[in-house]
């Protein structure tokens, strides 16, 4: 057979979530998570078999709410290894939807690979009524398999819709249409088979200057959600445990409280970046706005959530530490 006509090599990665979650009575929706191992889940959906070879890795197993950022590293690192192998054509990752958004787009900041990476999970329980897993691990080999998924970047494969990791945010608590990107999805499944129709406009993975492959742990980096009422006491307490750059996830166009002012004042004078995001989930944040931002040497982060904002502001820490490049880096990527 031809590289044209073989059926492509799929390494499928579990690292625990709902997907992997099974039922602890028979009424209502308790359930625990990370409890089925990656062969289990594959054995239940014998399709797969009719799409690709199917090798599988147990690489976590847990509830993604508790990922750590050297988790998501060491997964970076060993999905980095199997796809430098000539035998490995693409990657499925199988993850709790939680965090899914940041392991992906971690991954699609720096893995450097043009091979296909699709993140794939379910809001029910491999055996709940009408689980949504099968389905969704169907779509996201398929599209992995997939040549229109190569040079895309990591994906994200649920409810029938492809995202981009850069976009992909979980925007509902327990419907399973629960992916979505502010911009919209990439495209779709139809009749089983992935169509596109947009390509990510930003540069990723194989484009950007992040090694995570050498990398096992990130700059500290944390978030605060701004508020009526707010107090300075967090960003006191986020400065005096050594972290690097605060995201500050403001109102509206990341707006900043004057009594904050004084104390984020301190913390950039102490060397911390202050990042201005948006704690709205639609919307860039604009530049020197209403906040005077080249005053106070502060940095926006485009159009990202807080929670992107942070991984990208410790990729891009681990580069440099000069405003001007941080923001280019928020326009770039
Ligand atoms: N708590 C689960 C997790 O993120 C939720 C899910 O997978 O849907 O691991």
């Amino acid at each position: 057979m031809t590289a044209h006509t073989r059926r492509s090599r799929i390494a499928i990665l579990g690292t625990g979530g709902t997907i992997a979650g099974t039922r602890t009575g028979t009424d209502g929706d308790a359930y625990r998570p990370a409890s089925l191992g990656i062969d289990e889940i594959i054995a239940a959906v014998p399709e797969l078999d009719h799409i690709a070879d199917i090798t599988s890795e147990q690489v976590l197993q847990i509830d993604s709410a508790n990922i750590e950022d050297h988790e998501m590293l060491a997964l970076a690192r060993r999905t980095s290894q199997l796809l430098a192998a000539d035998d490995i054509d693409a990657v499925v990752i199988t993850h709790g939807t939680d965090a899914l958004e940041e392991t992906a787009y971690l991954l699609h900041l720096g893995l450097k690979t043009t091979k296909p990476v699709v993140f794939v999970g379910s809001m029910r329980p491999a055996d709940a009524l009408s689980a949504d897993g099968p389905r969704n691990l169907v779509h996201a080999v398929t599209v992995a398999a997939s040549a229109q998924a190569i040079g895309m970047g990591v994906l994200a494969v649920m409810n029938d819709e492809v995202h981009t990791a850069r976009d992909v945010t979980k925007a509902h608590s327990i419907n399973v249409a629960t992916l979505r990107s502010p911009h919209g999805p990439l495209g779709h499944i139809v009749n089983g088979a992935p169509v596109f129709y947009r390509a990510p406009a930003r540069s990723h993975t194989y484009l950007t200057p992040f090694d995570i492959d050498t990398l096992d742990q990130l700059p500290k980096v944390d978030i605060v959600f701004a508020h009526a009422n707010m107090t300075t006491a967090v960003i006191d307490a986020l400065v005096s445990t050594g972290t690097e750059a605060i995201i500050h996830a403001g109102m509206g166009n990341g707006s900043v409280a004057a009594r904050m002012i004084p104390t984020l004042t301190a913390a950039r004078t102490a060397g911390v970046h202050i990042v201005r995001c948006s704690r709205i989930p639609n919307g860039s944040i604009i530049r020197n706005a209403a906040v005077p931002d080249d005053t106070h040497d502060w940095l926006v982060a485009d159009d990202q959530n807080p929670q992107k904002a942070r991984l990208l502001t410790a990729l891009a820490l681990t580069r440099t530490q000069q405003t001007r490049e941080l923001q280019d880096i928020f326009w770039t990527y």
